[in-house]
């Protein structure tokens, strides 16, 4: 696991990189490229299961970012690597575990319930579809709609927050790109109306800033 500065979490942990999607704003593949020879094929890393164990991070309360630098549902992932590495996050029912994805039609696993899976959402039509696959899969305990970046503007009908957990708010970073006020501005009040926490990130260029967090019952 890592430090990160990402504001949202206070870990990253990647026992799984790279991914076979082509978004074209993907800070993972970009750091592949700057210090890995680009190499961006999804790779399981079985060396950084223990992570979690490690005595700096042993038993504290924290969010991990779980492959932040990757795809954990990519087709060509091994269902058995992602079992293992849900074991992992059983096995540490002190931290809360964020899963993204953009594969949710991939998703195969009844989660931990210190699990959050989210989707990644930037408004597009596509990406929308995303959210009635996340609500549709029973097996999960926590969901997060991440709009980070938020690309286009969303209608309040084409959510489905009822189930929702947590809602994260963000712009696009290198080259950067802030979502329309009015467009971040309804989805807070959205979230508003269903008792959503969310968290709006300073790239977002939202006058305000909004730190929410979920509340997660953790079994400890
Ligand atoms: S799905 Fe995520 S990891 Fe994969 S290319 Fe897109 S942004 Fe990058």
């Amino acid at each position: 696991m890592n430090q990160t500065n990402i504001e949202w979490a206070d870990w990253t942990w990647n026992p799984i990189t790279g991914c076979s999607n082509t978004c074209p704003y993907c800070y993972a593949r970009r750091n592949a490229k700057r210090f890995h020879g680009g190499d961006f094929r999804p790779r399981f890393h079985p060396d950084r299961l223990s992570k979690p164990f490690e005595k700096r991070w042993k038993g504290k309360e924290g969010i991990v970012f779980t492959c932040s630098m990757g795809e954990f549902w990519d087709d060509k992932i091994d269902p058995i690597v992602r079992e293992q590495v849900i074991h992992i996050v059983n096995e540490c029912p002190e931290k809360v575990f964020v899963f993204l994805t953009k594969r949710p039609e991939n998703i195969d696993l009844t989660m931990p319930r210190n699990a959050i899976v989210g989707v990644s959402v930037d408004g597009s039509a596509g990406s929308l579809e995303r959210i009635g696959l996340l609500d549709g899969w029973p097996g999960i305990a926590h969901r997060l709609l991440c709009f980070e970046p938020l690309l286009h503007p969303v209608r309040p009908a084409s959510l489905k927050l009822s189930r929702i957990d947590w809602m994260i708010i963000g712009g696009q970073t290198q080259p950067n790109r802030r979502p329309e006020q009015h467009w971040v501005r309804r989805l807070v009040e959205e979230a508003r109306v269903f008792h959503v926490p969310v968290f709006v990130k300073p790239n977002a260029g939202y006058g305000t800033l909004i730190r929410e967090f979920p509340e997660i019952e953790l079994e400890v």
